[in-house]
C-alpha cells in the first residue's frame, strides 16, 4: 500500500516530539565517560522513506555516536563480502536475552558469539572483514558507512578515546573468542576497529539514510546502489527483531513490532519493511541501554500509521 504523504509523516514526528520532549525517565550512559557529557535534553527524529523523502524534527543537526547501531551496517558489509551464510556459520543468529556486553554471549553454545548485534558477535563481525592491516579494516568500514550515508562521516574522537581507554571488558571478550577460534583477526585490532565504528558521529537523518536500503529491498533509495541482495534483507531484519534491543528485545517487539537497533549513545533506528526508516535520538537510556524518548517517539509514529510486521493488513 501507499506511503503516507511527507506532510502526514512530518506531523506525526512533530506530535511525537512534543509529546515526549519533557519525558524525564532514563539517564545518559556513563560507562563510556564521554557519553555522560552529551546534553540530555537533545531530542531529534528523522524519517527516510523508501522513495527517498527526508523528514526531520527537533535536534537534527547534532552528531551523536552511533554506537551499537553500527553493528547492523558492518554485518551487512560482511554479508555482501562473504555471503549471509558466513554470519550464520561463524557467529550465530540466536538472541541472548542478556545485556549488550554480556560474557554469557560466548558461553551458550560451542564458543561462537550468539549473534552479530551483541558486543561479542559484533567484534567477531569486524574480524570477519577481509583485510591485511588494521588500517585497511577500518578504511573498508568507513568507506562503506560513507557510501550508505551519501556523505563523509567523522569519528567523534572524544568518544573514541573515552571508550578505547575503558573498554577492558570488550577486549576480554575478544580474547576469549580468539582463544576458541571464533575471532578471525588479532583480538586487539578487532576491538579497536569496533570501538572506532561505534564512535562514528551521525545526525538522525544520516542514520536514517544509512539504514534506508533495509527498508527498500537492499537498494538505497537515493543513490540507487544495491547494498544487500533482496533475500538477505529479511535475514538482517530477523536478527534485529530478536537481538536489536538486547534483553529488552521482547518488550520492544511486543509494544512496537518493528525490527530496530539501538545504540547506547541514544540513537535508535526502526525499519518499516518496504516503507521507511524511523530514527529517533535522545541520550537518556533505560536499564537495557535503550533511549527512552527515542523508543516512545518511534512507537508513537508506528502506532499512528499502524505499522507492525506481525500485523499485516
Ligand atoms: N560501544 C559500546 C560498547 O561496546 C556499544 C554498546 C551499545 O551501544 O549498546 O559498549
Amino acid at each position: 500500500d501507499e506511503l503516507p504523504t511527507k506532510e502526514a509523516l512530518k506531523k506525526a514526528a512533530e506530535e511525537a516530539h512534543a509529546k515526549f520532549k519533557d519525558e524525564k525517565e532514563g539517564k545518559n550512559a556513563d560507562y563510556i565517560p564521554a557519553l555522560a557529557k552529551v546534553p540530555s535534553e537533545l531530542f531529534g527524529i528523522a524519517i527516510v522513506t523508501a522513495d527517498g523523502e527526508v523528514i526531520e524534527v527537533g535536534d537534527v543537526d547534532y552528531s551523536f555516536s552511533m554506537q551499537s547501531c553500527s553493528k547492523v551496517f558492518t554485518m551487512c558489509m560482511v554479508m555482501e563480502e562473504s555471503g549471509a551464510e558466513a554470519i550464520f556459520e561463524k557467529i550465530n543468529v540466536e538472541p541472548t536475552g542478556m545485556p549488550f556486553n554480556s560474557i554469557k554471549a560466548i558461553e551458550h553454545g560451542d564458543g561462537r558469539a550468539d549473534n552479530p548485534l551483541v558486543n561479542a558477535g559484533a567484534i567477531a563481525t569486524v574480524s570477519m572483514i577481509k583485510a591485511d592491516s588494521p588500517e585497511q579494516r577500518w578504511k573498508k568500514i568507513s568507506d562503506y558507512y560513507n557510501l550508505l550515508a551519501g556523505e563523509e562521516l567523522k569519528v567523534l574522537e572524544d568518544v573514541y578515546v573515552s571508550e578505547a581507554e575503558t573498554n577492558f571488558r570488550n577486549r576480554g571478550i575478544a580474547n576469549v573468542l580468539f582463544n576458541s577460534g571464533n575471532l578471525f583477526c588479532d583480538p586487539l585490532e578487532a576491538t579497536d576497529v569496533y570501538t572506532r565504528q561505534c564512535s562514528v558521529g551521525v545526525t538522525t537523518a544520516q542514520l536514517a539514510m544509512m539504514a534506508s536500503p533495509l527498508a527498500n529491498d537492499g537498494v538505497h533509495p537515493v543513490s540507487k546502489k544495491t547494498f544487500l541482495k533482496e533475500d538477505e534483507v529479511p535475514k538482517v531484519l530477523s536478527i534485529m527483531t530478536m537481538a536489536g534491543f538486547y534483553d529488552g528485545a521482547g518488550q520492544w517487539a511486543w509494544k512496537t513490532g518493528l525490527p530496530a537497533k539501538t545504540g547506547v549513545g541514544g540513537g535508535i533506528f526502526a525499519i518499516v519493511p518496504g516503507k521507511m526508516v524511523i530514527v529517533a535520538f535522545s541520550p537518556p537510556v533505560d536499564q537495557y541501554g535503550n533511549s527512552v524518548r527515542a523508543q516512545k517517539a518511534i512507537q508513537y509514529i508506528a502506532d499512528k500509521f499502524e505499522y507492525n510486521i506481525f500485523d499485516e493488513d
